[in-house]
This record gives structure tokens, sequence and C-alpha cells, in this order.
């Protein structure tokens, strides 16, 4: 209804606004006739006043009309009438302010415009009162209904009213109920209240004693930790401590000269040492489990594995003695010791066990045995045929010739001195062992030396002894020493080159040295040999005979040399005989 009100009363704008245009322009339009006619300049004030408020009116018009389409289209001719007669006004008056004149012309379209004005404001206007009517009509319409709507909404309240009483007081009802069941539930409550009352003091002190026990359990904790960490540390530090040891024990076995190794308990082998590893030429891998069986002699596995059986059966530590083999082939004695590591109750934890290689003292012994037999052997053969001699001597006595007893003496004299000489030698080694060999140095004739030496063999054998030397050659020499290396190296050709039939003897000054050879042509000596004639104890056997004599000739020979500051050596040829021959300073 509001609405409708609006546009009844934009209607009634619209028209009084038309009203009001039309006016003005008349009103401009006869100040324009005044101002033409008289040209009197007061009669423009009206012109100007029509002029600014035709332009209002027509701006509030236009908003007025807005929502009426053929209103809207019959307002703008107007507008565009109204400018245009406006500004023919305008030139109109210019031109009557320049030239002075009215124009007739101008009059008639004054005229036209101003018909053409009203025709389109009376049409203008006629459709905004059919408009204002039927808004009007509509406007009554909503008028009547409006006390309808009244009554109407009245009634709606009352019912609205009237429900929400009734529910009200059903409500109140209910609530009533309620508060009668809150007032139960209460009294309930309070009861419950009291009993959780009661039961939380329990739990508060069931708590209380729970928190005891915890801080009891916490202390407890806090000394299992405290024990739990100490014990960690102590098993650490045992473990490094073992380890530790651990470490040493592989080093020693490691540093150890002889070959060592661990077995389990079981007798597997699980650790080597470098020696092993460098004698046998083998890794861990081909000796390990039984793979050490390789290196043993092949005459001795059977035995080494009785004896290995036999040890780990009894938990007691043993030995044995086999062959082993080295990296190139040569089988060398070792004496093989076992011994268990057992813990406190008495169990094996493991096997350690080392080789040693005495293959060199064996060889000793052997010299030493062959020796003592040798020794024997050579000193008995003089002493029964001197022995022999004497009992002769004994059953015939009184009936022996003086040429028969005569030869037996020097039969007898012969065995004594070879007996002397075995003594002798055999007390000479000893001095030269102890490091005892004292020198008597004297100045002589090496001439003199070497005939004394050669003088008692000469005799005794059919040798052609040939000396070829300075006559006059003086020397500064232990002479006795000297004469003992002449007569070991002469005496050797008789004994090795028995068919030799000539010994040279040769003797020359070199440098500051004296040089003397003894040369035979007997069978001479293996090549390989030659090395080792002057070490103690060494006899070469050839063609499987044994040449009497102790295997010391040549080692004394080399002592007495060497303490006179010389050399002594050797060459020889299979077949073709021996050069021996040694240098000294001459003084
Ligand atoms: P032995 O007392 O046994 O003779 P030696 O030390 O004098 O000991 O000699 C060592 C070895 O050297 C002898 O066993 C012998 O085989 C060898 N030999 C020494 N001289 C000769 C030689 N002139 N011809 C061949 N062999 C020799």
């Amino acid at each position: 209804m509001l609405k409708s009100g609006k546009l009844v009363e934009n209607s009634y704008g619209v028209i009084s606004k038309t009203d009001s245009i039309v006016t003005l322009m008349k009103d401009a339009e006869a100040s324009q006739y005044g101002y033409l006619l008289t040209n009197k300049i007061e009669f423009l004030k009206l012109y100007n006043n029509s002029e600014k408020k035709v332009m209002v009116l027509l701006r509030e018009t236009e908003y007025l009309i807005a929502d009426h389409q053929m209103g809207v289209m019959t307002f703008s001719k107007i507008k565009a009438v109204i400018k245009g007669r406006l500004s023919v006004i305008k030139l109109a008056i210019t031109n009557r302010q320049i030239v002075d004149t009215l124009s007739k012309d101008q009059v008639i379209a004054g005229m036209i415009a101003m018909q053409t004005l009203n025709s389109l404001v009376v049409q203008a206007l006629s459709g905004e009162k059919l408009l204002l009517q039927e808004r009007l009509l509509a406007y009554e319409t909503f008028s009547k209904s409006i006390l309808t709507i009244i009554i109407i909404s009245a009634a709606v309240a009352f019912a609205i009213s009237v429900a929400s009483y009734t529910k009200v007081t059903s409500t109140i009802t209910d609530l009533e109920a309620l508060r009668k069941i809150l007032f139960i539930k209460e009294q309930e409550t309070t009861g419950l209240n009291e009993k959780l009352s009661a039961a939380n003091e329990a739990i508060t002190s069931a708590n209380i004693e729970l928190l005891n026990n915890n801080t009891e359990l916490a202390n407890s904790r806090n000394r299992l930790i405290a024990l739990t960490n100490n014990l960690a540390n102590q098993v650490n530090s045992r473990t490094e401590e073992l380890a530790l040891s651990e470490s040493r024990f592989r080093l020693i076995l490691q540093v150890l000269p002889q070959i060592a190794w661990t077995n389990t308990p079981e007798g597997d082998v699980d650790f080597y040492n470098q020696k092993w590893f460098s004698y046998t030429g083998m890794g861990f891998d081909e000796t390990k489990n039984q793979g050490w069986q390789k290196v043993i002699h092949p005459d001795d596995l059977d035995f080494n594995i009785q004896c290995f059986k036999t040890i780990i059966e009894s938990e007691e530590q043993g030995e044995f003695e086999i062959r082993e083999r080295r990296y190139d082939g040569d089988y060398r004695c070792h004496l093989v010791k076992m011994a268990p590591l057992k813990n406190e109750e008495g169990d094996v934890q493991m096997w350690v066990g080392t080789a040693t290689d005495i293959e060199d003292i064996k060889q000793l012994q052997r010299q030493k045995d062959d020796f003592i037999n040798i020794t024997s052997h050579e000193l008995k053969t003089p002493l029964t045929s001197l022995k022999s001699t004497i009992q002769l001597i004994e059953a015939m006595q009184g009936n022996l010739t003086e040429k028969h007893l005569s030869t037996l003496i020097v039969r007898a004299g012969k065995g004594v001195n070879k007996l002397a000489y075995l003594i002798d030698e055999l007390l000479y080694i000893g001095k030269v062992n102890e490091g005892q060999l004292n020198l008597n140095m004297e100045r002589v004739n090496l001439m003199d030396i070497i005939r004394d030496s050669c003088s008692g063999i000469s005799m005794a054998t059919e040798f052609q002894i040939n000396i070829i030397g300075d006559e006059n050659f003086g020397v500064l020499v232990d002479p006795d020493r000297i004469e003992q290396v002449v007569i070991n190296l002469v005496n050797n050709a008789v004994k090795y080159a028995p068919l030799s039939e000539v010994i040279d003897i040769n003797f020359q000054a070199h440098g500051s040295y004296a040089l003397v050879q003894v040369t035979d042509y007997g069978p001479g000596i293996p090549e390989d040999k030659l090395p080792f004639l002057f070490d103690r104890y060494y006899r070469v056997q050839m063609g499987g005979s044994q040449h009497s004599g102790l295997g010391i000739g040549l080692y004394i020979s080399s002592e007495i040399i060497k303490k006179h500051g010389g050399v002594i050596g050797v060459n020889s040829e299979l077949g073709r005989g021996s050069t021996f021959w040694f240098t000294f300073p001459i003084s």
C-alpha cells in the first residue's frame, strides 16, 4: 500500500512539475519577446530564472517518471524540444544584442516550438493522468483491504497467544513435576555425594599408600639401576681385560720363535702364528681342520695322530717329536708340546701348542755320537796293536832275539805315537772350543818348519814329498802350530790320496803374506762338499768306504790360521787331486 501511495505521489509530482515547466517556458518565451521588442535588459531577468529552473525541474521529472516507459519516451521528446527552444531563444537574444533587429522567422520558429511543446505536454499529461487513475485505483484497493488484513492479523495473534499460554501452562506443570524429581534426585545425589566423599577419602588414603609404595619402588628401582650399571661396568672392564689378555696372548704367540697354534677343546685348530705360515708356506684355509696333516712326514703321521689323541683325551700337557715339511720340501725334526688351558672348574677351554725346530740339535747330537764312536774306534786301533805287542813281548820273554825285540819296540812306539797324536788332537779341540788357543810367536825359517813336518811322514810312507820355496824365508809364527797345520794337510793327502805317489809343497811371499800350498794328485773332493770341509766333525763320505779320522783336523787347522790372522782354503777337482792352501802375515 505504501508503494502504491508512493506511485500516486510520483504521478502527482510529474503532473505538477510538467505544469511548472510549461509555465516557466512560457515565462521565458514572453521575457524573450519583451527583450526582442524593447531591447530592454530587465525583460531578460525572467528568462534567466526560467532557464535554470526549467533545467532543475526537467531532472526531477526525469527521476519521477523513470518507472513509466511511455512517460519516459514522451518526456525525452519534451526535453529535446525545450533544450532546442532554449538554445534558439539564447541565439535570438545574442543576435538582438549584436544586430539590434527582430527576425520574423525567429518569431515563427518560436511559436511552432511552443505549439509542439504544448501538444507533447498535453500528451504527457493525459498519459500521466491515466496512470494516476490506475494508481489511485490500486491505492484504494489496498486501503480497503488493509482493515481485513488487520483483523486477520489480530485473530492470528490471539490464537498464537492462546496457544502460547496453553503451552506455557503445560510447561510450568511439567517444570513443577521436574522440580519435584529434581528435588528427589538432589536428595539422592546428596546421599551419593556423602558415599562418594567417603570413597574419596578411602581412595586418597589408598593413594597416599600407593605413593609411598611408589617412592619405595622408585628407590628400589634406582638401587637396581645402580647395581645393574655397576655390574655392566664390571662386565665391560672384565671383557676389556679379557680382550686385552686375549690379544696379549695372541701377540706372545706371534712373537714366539717357534711354531705355535691353538685348538678348540675338541682339538680343531683355530689359530696359527705367523711362524707356521712362513715355515710351511701354506695359508690358514689350506691347513685348518685336518689340513696340518699334509705337513707331517708320512712315516710320522700315524704316530703324530696317536700322540695328539692321547694328549687331548688325557686333558694334560704332553709332547712328542715328529718331522715337519718346510716350504722348500725339507723335513726338519720338531718337538711338539701341547698344554690345555682350563677354567676354575677344571674344564678345558682351549689347547695351546708349540713346535720347536730341533733339527740342528739332533744333527749335533748325531755328530757327537758319531764323534764318540769314531774316537773310540780311532783310539782302540793303536791301543789294540800296542796291547798285542806288549802281550807278545811278555809271552816270549827270554826267547826274543835282539832284532825281533827292537822291531816289536818300534811297532809299540808307533802305536804310542798314534795314541799320543789322537789324544793331543782331542785335547786341542777342547782348547779351541773353549777359546784357549794361545800362540807362542817366534821368528823362524819357514823351510825348516815344513821340512820338520814332513820328515816323519816321509820315513813312514812311500810318498815322494817335493818342497819348493825360499830356503831363507823368515816368518813370525808359532812354529809348533804351523807345523801341526802342515802335518795335518800332508797326513790328509797321504790318507785320502793314497795313489797320488807325489805330494808337492810350495811356499812363497804374497805381498805381506806368506802362502803355503799342499797339493796331491788323488781322487779330489766333490764341489758341494768343499764349503763344509773346515767345519767341526765334518767328514766326507765317499764311495761308501769310511776313511779313518775324527773330522777335526781341518777345523783345528783353520782355527790356528785364523788365530795367526790368515786364511785357509782348498781348490779341488774330482779325479785330479786337491790343493789345500793357507796364508798368514809374514811379520
Ligand atoms: P779327519 O780327521 O777325518 O781326516 P779332517 O778335518 O782332517 O778330518 O778332514 C775332513 C775331511 O776332509 C776328511 O774326512 C776327508 O774326507 C776330507 N779330506 C781332507 N783332505 C783331503 C784330501 N787331501 N783329499 C780328499 N779328501 C780330503
